[in-house]
């Protein structure tokens, strides 16, 4: 896909717009585009559109831009993506001078990073910080959204995208008590900005998924004593970090063309990409010697570079989940803990596997306990810690690392209404819905990148890939002279038929995890739905760009207008 407004433009240094260099944040209230969000996904939507002419606003709940990472700073918060195939790739100057320090960085540099493109692009100026979009509805008199702000304030545009992120809802868990814990309680993805000590102290963290572990691994180093409190156990695998010494820096980056075209043509849109070969077509010495050489390397090369069949086929599942079953017996010294840490109930990979630095050897140490909620599920929290049916564990923090109301959470919390005042979350209410997980028919010109049913993976990879086919989709209108878009209702349905079908593939889709739609602390999202495309990140490309060359047939453009002519000054009312 070509980037068609930065080379019209030019991406850096470019001339202003008139109409953008004229605005400020205080003045205006009417947009061309306002951007949701000014994470991942925000902050590069903000640049295209911007380099479009279009008077751009984003609307950011956090203090500075960076979404995920922003929010996230619990310790240990790092990327397990390779940090260079995490980042933007759409410009060469800011590929060039940005130096990532470690293979894995940390969240200090991941926002560091976010900042520095925000500034280097000159976007700043267009981010409402601290601002919370509460509500949102299509005025089809005027064929402009009216957007609400949390401090009241009505804006109206012309396009709206909610770029808010597929995990950005953090979700407490429904346990009886919770709210009379007396000592310190956080939910990871609420970390405070001071620094929090663990010296000395009770800890308890509930929730094991990728960011329980990151935690766990951290907290076991200082706190005097740690209670991890385990529902389900996951397959977790070594991140095997190093740092980049800037020797390396130059041969890294010129293999940053290699690394982004091996993302685009990988499964998942990561650097890794699942071996042709069957694990059932192997000998049992060669098929060890693979999972032995992928558990030394770095990253998730274990989960997407497995043999082709390890996530489709139970037998070849079967191989790699014993083989990691064994290494965690192997790395615990307690045989009756370790039997707790190996994941009983499902297959490697079938959810989201974390990675982890020496997370294992923690329940090695004489500060840490595990209580495993399967057999001892806990009664309730009281103001002195967690009572489970054991007994009470006091603890002086407790800290809830049990993730998100993810995909469709961070749309629910906002009230979006398009044709006929149609709510999105009741739309949505039975599932998502939705045309390549960017539009939904009846919500015209409002775009997601990331949005329910698109193809996720390595999700900045992905993001970049959606900003720019919406981009392009309004460039197309530009071009035409459109100033209206939606989907047709018989396209977004059979893209979410398919969707679904090729979500029934996966055996992940079998159990219960934020990528079946599942969280059980959420009130409705009890139920496995498909909430985002699993037929693979070459097989959705393929089907945006066939929309795209076909004349974006499946789409609906209507309202001529002069695209020149800035747009009027309207009331802003809902
Ligand atoms: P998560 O994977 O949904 O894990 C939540 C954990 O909390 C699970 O262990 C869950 O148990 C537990 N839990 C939830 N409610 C509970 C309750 N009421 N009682 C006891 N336990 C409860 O969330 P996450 O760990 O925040 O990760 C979400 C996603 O964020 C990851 O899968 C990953 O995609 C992303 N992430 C990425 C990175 C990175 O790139 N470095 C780091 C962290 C997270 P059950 O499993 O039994 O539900």
């Amino acid at each position: 896909m070509q980037i068609r407004a930065t080379q019209r433009l030019g991406i850096i240094g470019h001339d202003e717009d008139a109409r953008a260099s004229s605005e400020t944040l205080d003045s205006n209230r009417n947009y061309d585009a306002i951007v949701i969000g000014a994470g991942v996904a925000g902050i590069y939507q903000l640049f295209r559109l911007r380099e479009l002419g279009l008077r751009v606003r984003a609307i950011e709940a956090g203090s500075t831009a960076g979404g995920a990472w922003y929010w996230n700073r619990y310790p240990g918060a790092r990327f397990d993506s390779e940090s260079y195939s995490y980042a933007y790739s759409f410009s060469n100057e800011i590929l060039d001078e940005w130096n990532w320090s470690e293979h894995f960085a940390s969240q200090p540099e991941i926002l560091r990073y976010f900042n520095f493109v925000v500034d280097r692009l000159d976007l700043r100026r267009h981010i409402q910080f601290n601002s919370k979009v509460t509500g949102a509805s299509f005025d089809e008199d005027s064929g402009h959204w009216t957007v609400v702000v949390d401090d009241g304030t009505r804006l109206t545009t012309r396009f709206l995208i909610g770029a808010v992120g597929p995990l950005t809802v953090p979700t407490p868990p429904r346990i009886d008590g919770i709210d009379s814990f007396k000592g310190e309680a956080y939910h990871t993805a609420r970390w405070p900005h001071e620094e929090v000590s663990f010296d000395g102290k009770r800890v308890g963290v509930i929730g094991t998924g990728a960011t329980g572990i990151q935690t766990i691994q951290e907290v076991a180093k200082t706190a005097r004593h740690l209670t991890v409190f385990q529902r389900t156990a996951n397959y977790c695998l070594p991140l095997n970090n190093s740092k980049i010494p800037d020797t390396e820096q130059a041969a890294l980056k010129a293999r940053y063309p290699e690394l982004f075209d091996r993302c685009a043509r990988s499964a998942n849109w990561f650097i890794h990409d699942p071996d042709p070969r069957s694990a059932l077509d192997v000998t049992s010495e060669e098929r060890l010697a693979f999972f032995e050489q992928r558990y030394r390397e770095p990253g998730l090369g274990i989960w997407q570079g497995n043999f082709y069949d390890t996530m489709t086929d139970p037998a070849a599942n079967g191989t790699i989940t014993e083989f990691v079953r064994q290494k965690i017996r192997e790395r615990v010294e307690d045989p009756v803990v370790a039997e707790k840490l190996v994941p009983h109930d499902h297959g490697f990979g079938n959810r989201r596997v974390p990675l982890e630095t020496n997370y294992y050897e923690v329940y090695n140490r004489p500060n840490v306990d595990l209580v495993d909620l399967k057999t001892t599920p806990i009664k309730r929290i009281t103001p002195l810690g967690v009572e489970t049916a054991d007994g009470l564990v006091e603890l002086d923090m407790l800290i809830y690392a049990t993730g998100f109301d993810a995909i469709t959470g961070s749309f629910d919390q906002i009230d979006i209404r398009g044709l006929g005042g149609l709510s999105l979350k009741d739309r949505w209410a039975d599932g998502p819905q939705s045309f390549l997980g960017l539009q939904v028919a009846g919500f015209p010109n409002f775009f997601m990148p990331g949005g329910p049913l698109s193809a996720l993976g390595n999700i900045p990879r992905a993001l970049e890939y959606h900003v720019n086919w919406i981009t392009d989709v309004i460039i197309y209108m530009q071009d035409a002279g459109f100033g209206y878009v939606d989907v047709h209702s018989d396209a977004e349905a059979a893209w979410t038929e398919h969707a679904r079908e090729v979500g029934r593939v996966p055996l992940s889709s079998k159990v219960s995890s934020w990528m079946t739609g599942v969280n059980t602390n959420v009130a409705g999202k009890e139920k496995r739905v498909t909430v985002m495309y699993r037929g693979g990140a070459v097989a959705y490309r393929k089907r945006c760009e066939e929309v795209a060359a076909g004349g974006y047939k499946e789409l609906e453009f209507a309202s001529p207008m002069d695209w020149a002519e800035p747009a009027p000054i309207r009331s802003a009312t809902l």
